[in-house]
C-alpha cells in the first residue's frame, strides 16, 4: 500500500501540463503515493459538475487532508465563486506560504533573495461580502477579526521559530484604516510581545514597503500581511526573483493543506507546451516537507537547482526555447 494519498487537482489552462510535468518527477523520486485526481475550476463545468468546486473534491481533500492543485481560471465579474476562496474558507486554509528566493541561473537585477511571505487566507477584502446600497453606488466589506489575525500571526511566529528565520515585517496601512489593520499590527505585536520576543519584529507601511522591497529586497526576512496585500507583494516578490514560473506556494489549515503555485492559468500559452513547470515542481517540494519526507524534498530541489544553473533546459519564460517536456525529462535526468 502507497505510504501517502494525495489528491491531485490538475485545473485548467495550462493546470494539467504543470501538473502532469510535476506528476512524472514526483513518480521518478521514488516517493510511495497513491494519487486521487480530481476536477476544479472550468474542467469540473465541462466534465458535468455544476459548482467549480465539486462537492466530490472538496469531500476527497477533507479525507486525505493533502492536495496538489493546478491553477484554476476565475471568471471575472460574474459566474462562480472561486475556487480559491472557496476551498481556502471551506478548509480553513488560513495561512498563504510563499517562499520566494533566488536561484543560480536566473539572471535578475538582485541576487541572494530569501523572503518568505505569510498571506492571511480567509478574511478582508476576500470576504465576500459586496452590495449595492443604490444603483451606481456598491461596497466592498473588508473583515478583519481578532480571532484570524491572531491565528497568522501566531503562524508566522512559529513559522519563523521552527525554519530559523530572523526576523518578521508587517507590512499594513493602519494609519488610514485604523481599524482593520490596526488589530492586524495589534495581534502580531501582541504575540511577538508575549509569546516570541527572540524573532525581530517591525512594521512598516505598505506603500513605503513595496519601495523598499523593490530597492532593496535583501534587507526583508518574512513579510506578514493580511489577504489582499499577501496577493500583491506575492507577486512583486516574484518578479524580483524570475517572475511566477519560479515560486511555490501553500495554504495550510490545523486540517489540511493545499500546494498551489502562485501563478495562474496562463491561457495565453494553454496548450503550447512551452509553460514552466518549476513552480508547482516546488510547491510539490513543500507538500513533501510538509509530508515529513524530506530526503526527496531535497533530492528534487537538488535536481530544480541543478538543471536551472547549468542553463541549458530552460524553458521560455527563464530566456530559454524548452519545452515543458524537455525541462522535465532533463530534470529527471538529475534526480539520484
Ligand atoms: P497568469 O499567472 O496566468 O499569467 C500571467 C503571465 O505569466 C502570462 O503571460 C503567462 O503566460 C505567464 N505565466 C504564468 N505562469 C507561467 C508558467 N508556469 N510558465 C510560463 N509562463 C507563465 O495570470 P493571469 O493571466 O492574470 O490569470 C489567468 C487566469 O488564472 C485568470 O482566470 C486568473 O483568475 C487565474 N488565476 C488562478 C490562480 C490560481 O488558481 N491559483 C492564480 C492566479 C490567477
Amino acid at each position: 500500500m502507497a505510504k501517502h494519498t494525495i489528491v491531485l487537482i490538475p485545473g485548467d489552462g495550462i493546470g494539467p501540463e504543470v501538473m502532469s510535468a510535476t506528476r512524472r518527477v514526483l513518480e521518478a523520486s521514488g516517493l510511495s503515493a497513491e494519487w486521487v485526481e480530481l476536477p476544479a475550476g472550468a474542467a469540473a463545468i465541462d466534465q458535468g459538475y455544476d459548482n467549480v468546486l465539486p462537492a466530490r473534491t472538496l469531500a476527497a481533500i477533507q479525507a486525505h487532508k493533502l492536495a496538489l492543485k493546478g491553477p484554476v481560471t476565475t471568471p471575472v465579474g460574474k459566474g462562480f465563486k472561486s475556487v480559491n476562496v472557496q476551498l481556502r474558507k471551506a478548509l480553513n486554509l488560513y495561512s498563504a506560504v510563499r517562499p520566494v528566493r533566488s536561484l543560480a541561473g536566473v539572471k535578475t537585477r538582485f541576487s541572494d533573495i530569501d523572503i518568505v511571505i505569510i498571506r492571511e487566507n480567509t478574511e478582508g477584502l476576500y470576504s465576500g461580502i459586496e452590495n449595492e446600497v443604490v444603483p451606481g453606488v456598491v461596497t466592498s466589506l473588508k473583515v478583519a477579526t481578532e480571532v484570524a489575525c491572531t491565528r497568522i500571526a501566531r503562524y508566522a511566529f512559529r513559522y519563523a521559530t521552527r525554519r530559523h528565520r530572523k526576523k518578521i515585517t508587517v507590512f499594513h496601512k493602519a494609519n488610514i484604516m485604523k481599524l482593520t489593520d490596526g488589530m492586524f499590527i495589534n495581534s502580531a505585536r501582541k504575540i511577538h510581545e508575549e509569546e516570541y520576543p527572540n524573532i525581530e519584529y517591525d512594521e512598516v507601511i505598505i506603500d513605503a514597503g513595496c519601495m523598499k522591497l523593490v530597492q532593496d529586497p535583501n534587507r526583508f526576512d518574512m513579510l506578514l500581511m493580511e489577504n489582499l496585500y499577501g496577493d500583491l507583494v506575492s507577486d512583486l516578490c516574484a518578479g524580483l526573483v524570475g517572475g511566477l514560473g519560479v515560486v511555490p506556494g501553500s495554504n495550510i489549515g490545523d486540517d489540511a493543506a493545499v500546494f498551489e503555485a502562485v501563478h495562474g492559468s496562463a491561457p495565453d500559452i494553454a496548450g503550447k507546451g512551452v509553460a514552466n513547470p518549476l513552480a508547482l515542481i516546488m510547491s510539490a517540494v513543500m507538500m513533501l516537507e510538509h509530508m515529513h519526507e524530506d530526503a526527496i524534498a531535497k533530492k528534487v530541489q537538488t535536481a530544480y537547482e541543478a538543471v536551472i544553473a547549468e542553463g541549458k533546459t530552460l524553458t521560455r519564460d527563464l530566456g530559454g526555447t524548452a519545452s515543458t517536456d524537455q525541462f522535465t525529462d532533463a530534470l529527471i535526468a538529475k534526480l539520484k
